[in-house]
């Protein structure tokens, strides 16, 4: 068993890493309105709360590898998708991206060094048109980023976005219009479009198939899965969905109130979890009513981030919790080959 902070590669997959995240926190501090800066000011002490959205994190990503990352709304997963993409700077930990074979310390890097790898990196959201401008045409919006990063020459712009569009399942006579005229799951593929328009390498996906119909679901899972295949393409698959991981992920993460308390390849999650989180996870899944009867299913609300339970964040919620679980953080533990459990029932 190996103490997973002192030696932070230790969640990596066998095959080559792509991006490390070794003791990543990210908390977030409100900003004091202006009565309480005039308070601060003149000496007077005004508590600012404080939220905890990630604590501690260690996870390697493998190039070409899937990684599910799941837990309830609020357990600090998106967060973490973000801060890998470094669309968020992290508050404590580092970022090392292997994409040349050698390791790349993000957050030290020189403007245009860091540049040239966050573009390898891109997320696809749930909601693409959020991230669309209403008023510019699909075409436009797809091919904006790689003609001004001077990946892609204008006259050979017809052709590359036809060829892109149709990559992803979309008619490349859909490229003159706005995307309010695009369905669901036409604008999810809309995004995925975006975002490969920069030939990334890795894929932070934050509930891109959350808001889409089951049969859409599934056909977009596909469509991820055949990029993956002709692309090589590394993805960080966040959901608070377990079926749908399941569907795609090599292993799974879960976290839970901003630590992750369970990882394992995704068969060996199924057949065996044993963070008493996890199995409450899976218990919730409808497909699986055999299990449900043999799993305390999960009690209560996710506690606040700004008040993290003392220990394990998971004590109070947890059928098995013992009064040292309220004392001490367990620690990551390696209980089977690449199976990670931070309990202490795992001792
Ligand atoms: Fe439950 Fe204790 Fe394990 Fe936490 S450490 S999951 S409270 S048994």
């Amino acid at each position: 068993m190996t103490d997973p902070h002192a030696a932070p590669m230790n969640h990596a997959p066998t095959s080559s890493p792509l991006l490390e995240l070794r003791r990543i926190s990210k908390s977030f501090g409100p900003a004091l309105d202006l009565a309480a800066r005039a308070a601060q000011k003149i000496g007077a002490r005004v508590a600012a709360e404080t939220v905890h959205a990630v604590d501690d994190v260690s996870l390697t990503i493998a190039r070409g590898e899937v990684v599910g990352l799941v837990g309830e709304s609020g357990c600090g997963k998106s967060t973490l998708g973000r801060v890998a993409v470094g669309l968020y700077a992290p508050t404590a930990g580092q970022r090392f991206w292997h994409g040349d074979g050698h390791a790349r310390p993000l957050d030290d890097l020189p403007a245009d060094g860091l540049r040239a790898i966050r573009i390898k990196m891109q997320m696809v959201f749930q909601d693409p048109s959020a991230s669309l401008n209403p008023r510019m045409r699909a075409g436009t919006a797809i091919s904006e980023a790689p003609l001004a990063h001077g990946l892609l020459r204008q006259q050979d712009r017809a052709a590359w976005l036809a060829q892109l569009l149709r990559r992803v399942g979309l008619d490349p006579g859909l490229a003159e219009r706005y995307p309010h005229q695009f369905s669901g799951g036409q604008r999810a593929r809309l995004g995925i479009a975006r975002a490969l328009a920069v030939q990334p390498e890795f894929l932070v996906c934050d509930e891109a198939v959350a808001a889409l119909d089951v049969s859409i679901q599934a056909q977009i899972l596909n469509l991820f899965m055949q990029l993956r295949a002709d692309l090589g393409l590394t993805y960080l698959f966040i959901s608070h969905d377990l079926g749908v991981v399941r569907h795609i992920s090599d292993r799974v993460v879960v976290m839970y109130l901003g630590r992750i308390v369970e990882i394992a390849p995704v068969e060996e999650i199924f057949a065996c979890a044993h963070h008493p989180y996890t199995q409450a996870l899976i218990a919730e899944l409808p497909e699986l009513p055999a299990r449900r009867r043999a799993y305390h299913p999960i009690r209560g609300e996710p506690p606040s981030p700004l008040h993290p339970p003392s220990g394990c964040h998971f004590h109070p919620r947890c059928p098995y919790a013992r009064p040292e679980c309220r004392a001490d953080r367990p620690p990551l533990r390696e209980i089977a080959p690449a199976h990670w459990s931070a309990c202490i029932l795992d001792g």
